[in-house]
This record gives C-alpha cells, sequence and structure tokens, in this order.
C-alpha cells in the first residue's frame, strides 16, 4: 500500500522542463498524455519564466488539470555575467542547472521516474542516482539530432589537438549507422568550444549512458532510419533505449479563442483549400528588419495567399513595438490584399489543421515540423539556428519537406526576396511533397493510434514505471 492509500498500480512521474516554449510544449503535452494513462504527475517549474508565452502556459496547464502538484523550483541567484553566452533562455537553463543540487527535497515522496529536459539532464543525474530514482531524458528536438548530441563528446575527443582545440579534418561528421552530418548543420554555438552552449552540449551528451531511457517527439515514419539505428545501439555503446513517443498530442488547454485566433481563422474560411501558406517562425525569433521586409517581398512575389506571424523582438516580453512599426506603412499596404500579418500568439494547431493552408515556412523547431507532419502540410524550412538545419534534413529526408542550403544560417545569411518567393511557390505547387505529407499525416495518426508503435511504446514504459512503485 502507498502512503497515498492504494495508487500503487498508478505510477508517480515527476518532470523538470528547461526555459522556452519549445521546451515546455512537449512537456506539458507528455505530462497530459501522462495524466490521461492515470498515472499521478508532478511538474516542476521555476519562476518568472523568461517568456510570458510560458507563464500562461503553465498556468492554463495547471487549471485544466487540478489533479497535478506543480512545486516551484527556487533558483540559486545567478550571475548572467559569469556565463558565456547572452541568449536568455540558454542562460535560464545554465540558472537551472547551477541549482540542481537542491532539487532533491521537491523528489519526494518516492516518485517512479524523472523526466528532465535534455538541457539540464548532467546537472540533475547525481541527484537522481544518490535518490536511485530514474531519470529518463526528454529530447526536445529530431531522432537525427539526438544522434548527433550523443556522438559528439566521442567525435570531440577523437578530433582533439595536443593544444586542446578541436580539428575537424572533413565537410563531414559520420555516425555509424546513419547518413552523414554536414559540419555545415552542426549549431554554429557547438563549433565554438568556449560557449556555455558547447560545454553544457559536450556534459549533456556525454551523460545519456547514465540515464535510464531517452524520450523523444518523433514516430517511425518520420524518423524510421535513425530511430533503428539508435536502438540497435549502433550510433553510441551503452545508450539506453530511444523511445519514439510521437506525435505529442496539442492539448484543450493550448487552444486560443480569442479576438485574433477568430479573426485568423475567419479569414482562412475564406480562402480556397489548400491555398495559403503559413509563415511561423517559431515563438522566440525575430527577422532582422531588413530580413522582414525581404520576406515580405517574397510573399508578394510568390502570388501565394499568406498568413504570416510577425516578431519583433525574441523574446515576448519585450515586444511591444506595433505590427506597422515593424512592417513599415508601404509592406503594410502591399499586402493587405493577398495576406493576413498577424504580430501575436496564434493557435498554430488550429491553424495547420486549417483545409485553407498548403504549406508552411518554419524556421525548423521541431516541434512546429512534428505538428506540420500531423496535420499533413509540407514545410519549407528556413533554419536560423541551433538544431534546425539538421531537423530540416530530417524533414527532407522524410519527404515532408525542402530546404534551401545555400540560404546558410538565416541569423548570418540574408535570403532575397525573389529567391523567397521562388521556392514558396516551388512549396505550394509541389504535388510529390503534397502527397509525401499526407501519408506521413496517415503514418503518424497510426503511430498514436490504439496498437500504433508510439502508444505501444508509451505504454511499455508506463508499466516499466509501474514496476519502479
Ligand atoms: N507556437 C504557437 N504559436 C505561435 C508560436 C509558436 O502555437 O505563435 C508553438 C508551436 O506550435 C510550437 C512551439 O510554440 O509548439 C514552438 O516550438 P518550436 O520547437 O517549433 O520552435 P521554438 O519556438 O522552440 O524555436
Ligand atoms: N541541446 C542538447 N544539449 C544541450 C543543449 C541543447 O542536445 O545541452 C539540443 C536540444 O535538443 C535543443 C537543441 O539542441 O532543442 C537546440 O538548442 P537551441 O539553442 O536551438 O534552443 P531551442 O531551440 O531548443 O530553445
Amino acid at each position: 500500500m502507498s502512503d497515498s492509500g492504494g495508487f500503487d498500480s498508478h505510477p508517480h512521474v515527476a518532470l523538470i522542463p528547461s526555459a522556452g516554449m519549445g521546451h515546455l510544449t512537449p512537456f506539458l503535452r507528455l505530462a497530459a498524455s501522462l495524466v490521461q494513462h492515470h498515472c499521478r504527475v508532478t511538474l516542476i517549474t521555476t519562476y518568472p519564466t523568461v517568456s510570458l508565452a510560458e507563464t500562461q502556459h503553465v498556468s492554463h496547464f495547471l487549471s485544466a488539470y487540478p489533479q497535478v502538484t506543480a512545486k516551484r523550483f527556487h533558483l540559486l541567484p545567478f550571475d548572467p555575467n559569469s556565463a558565456n553566452a547572452t541568449d536568455p533562455f540558454l542562460l535560464r537553463w545554465e540558472a537551472i542547472r547551477r541549482s540542481a543540487h537542491l532539487l532533491a527535497p521537491l523528489l519526494s515522496p518516492p516518485l517512479s521516474a524523472l523526466i528532465t529536459d535534455v538541457t539540464l539532464i548532467s546537472a540533475v543525474l547525481p541527484v537522481t542516482i544518490n535518490l536511485h530514482l530514474p531519470n529518463y531524458v526528454l529530447f526536445t528536438a529530431s531522432a537525427r539530432m539526438f544522434s548527433l548530441t550523443a556522438s559528439f563528446p566521442a567525435i570531440v575527443a577523437s578530433k582533439s589537438t595536443s593544444s586542446g582545440s578541436v580539428e575537424f579534418d572533413d565537410d563531414f561528421i559520420e555516425i555509424p549507422g546513419l547518413p552523414r552530418i554536414p559540419l555545415s548543420s552542426v549549431p554554429p554555438a557547438v563549433m565554438d568550444s568556449k560557449s556555455l552552449f558547447a560545454t553544457s552540449f559536450l556534459e549533456n551528451g556525454n551523460s545519456f549512458v547514465k540515464s535510464n531511457g531517452v524520450l523523444i517527439n518523433s514516430f517511425d515514419a518520420l524518423e524510421a532510419d535513425t530511430l533503428v539505428a539508435l536502438n540497435g545501439r549502433r550510433v553510441v555503446a551503452g545508450l539506453p533505449p530511444v523511445y519514439a513517443v510521437g506525435p505529442l498530442l496539442p492539448c484543450e488547454f493550448e487552444k486560443r479563442d480569442d479576438p485574433s485566433t477568430s479573426l485568423i481563422l475567419k479569414w482562412l474560411d475564406d480562402q480556397p483549400e489548400g491555398s495559403v501558406v503559413y509563415v511561423s517562425f517559431g515563438s522566440r525569433l525575430a527577422l532582422s528588419m531588413e530580413q522582414t521586409k525581404d520576406l515580405g517581398d517574397g510573399l508578394l512575389s510568390s502570388g501565394c495567399r499568406f498568413l504570416w506571424v510577425v516578431k519583433g523582438k525574441n523574446v515576448d516580453k519585450e515586444d511591444e513595438e506595433s505590427l506597422k512599426n515593424v512592417l513599415g506603412h508601404e509592406l503594410m499596404e502591399k499586402i493587405k490584399d493577398q495576406g493576413l500579418v498577424v504580430k501575436n500568439w496564434v493557435d498554430q494547431d488550429k491553424v495547420l489543421s486549417h483545409r485553407a493552408v498548403g504549406g508552411f515556412v518554419s524556421h525548423g523547431g521541431w516541434n512546429s515540423l512534428v505538428e506540420a507532419a500531423r496535420h499533413g502540410v509540407p514545410v519549407l524550412v528556413w533554419p536560423h539556428f541551433g538544431d534546425q538545419k539538421i531537423n530540416a534534413e530530417a524533414v527532407e529526408r522524410a519527404g515532408l519537406g525542402m530546404w534551401v542550403r545555400s540560404w546558410g544560417w538565416g541569423t548570418e545569411l540574408r535570403a532575397k526576396g525573389d529567391e523567397i518567393g521562388l521556392k514558396i511557390k516551388d512549396l505550394m505547387a509541389n504535388d510529390f511533397l503534397r502527397e509525401q505529407a499526407k501519408r506521413i499525416e496517415e503514418e503518424a495518426r497510426k503511430a498514436i493510434g490504439v496498437g500504433g508503435s508510439s502508444e505501444r511504446t508509451f505504454k511499455e514504459l508506463i508499466d516499466k514505471w509501474k514496476c519502479n512503485n
């Protein structure tokens, strides 16, 4: 008998997400799924969040799931100048990592498992090992990116020179059992060995072998060969099982019912089927003013109807500029007849599931790509930083999308309006991609349906956790 009165057959799982919607979103979807599978769930969060979207998301989640225990993790004071980084999300990952040794009191009563964000795992593992608590990683990008993250420490070790620098003598990284990864696709921050991102990337990559398993928001039809190679233990010796549990489904609590959403849906209702290209770069990427104008020109020259989500600043709390100021009067006037432009949080699931949407221009955030896969919407990926090129390669391989290598990283190079226009035209006219995307949508449905690969994997995990009670 458990101390909570006969819940023994229901595993108690705690989750510790990291900063940013790209991390919080899959965590909360996973938590909701665990509740639906009769698990007891504890959610460990830090405040204040970096973005407003995160605060709202957690609050909507906790209202929708009052049975979830919310625990606040109070962080030690952290001086951002003490870390070699400027990105506010990365700085928060570091702040959580530096406080991780204080987590133990939050990990009671006895839990069946902890699920830890990939960015925190090396700092949290010593605590859970000490408590004999099974610790699983939730990896928030593609399985292809995971194969790089897990292999990178060994790759770096093999390329280190006597002076301590790392020298790559080839343009590709070879990973056993997988198509090689161009060096140009590796997140630039990883290549700067002194950066905070690079050091924690290595530490986290080194620690997967000590974790009990890795959950990924992916599914067989999307990344079949990578998942097979990972689970065949061909990629890294000693790697624990990789559990593909995707696509993780958006939940009721995420739905937006505000005037902006109504306006968008009403506008989409008036457009012909498959005619609209949806343009959004996720929750934390604002294009430069110049690139925003070029993209506007590109959308106009494509001749396609479009729904474009503009951001003025990377962090929503600082994004106070009006849409008119970001786009300028001239562009605003020109686009009126061809598209709808908004500058606020959009209910992406509602947009991607709308029959009028026939294509998606995305930065390549993994959540967005999996959402496109689930709704069978072909994607033009325009990677800007981080895992986005590697995610782009994954969806290109799957047949869901395309990307333009010569555009490079969006944060470094500027793509011209006419090139953008041509590629968008290509995307919207590409019947082959459309058919592939529909096939992947069907496979996604099967994966999470009764007896599907992701559903079975998820149940297998829960059964394992029941044994830990
Ligand atoms: N998102 C949304 N509305 C927006 C912007 C983003 O619903 O206006 C969601 C999107 O559906 C996805 C997440 O925020 O679930 C963004 O994660 P992703 O991995 O795509 O990119 P990131 O924001 O981490 O770069
Ligand atoms: N990542 C990792 N280990 C780390 C930090 C990041 O494997 O220590 C992976 C993780 O999957 C993350 C991706 O690298 O999603 C890209 O990180 P980025 O800085 O682009 O941030 P994100 O878009 O995830 O917020």
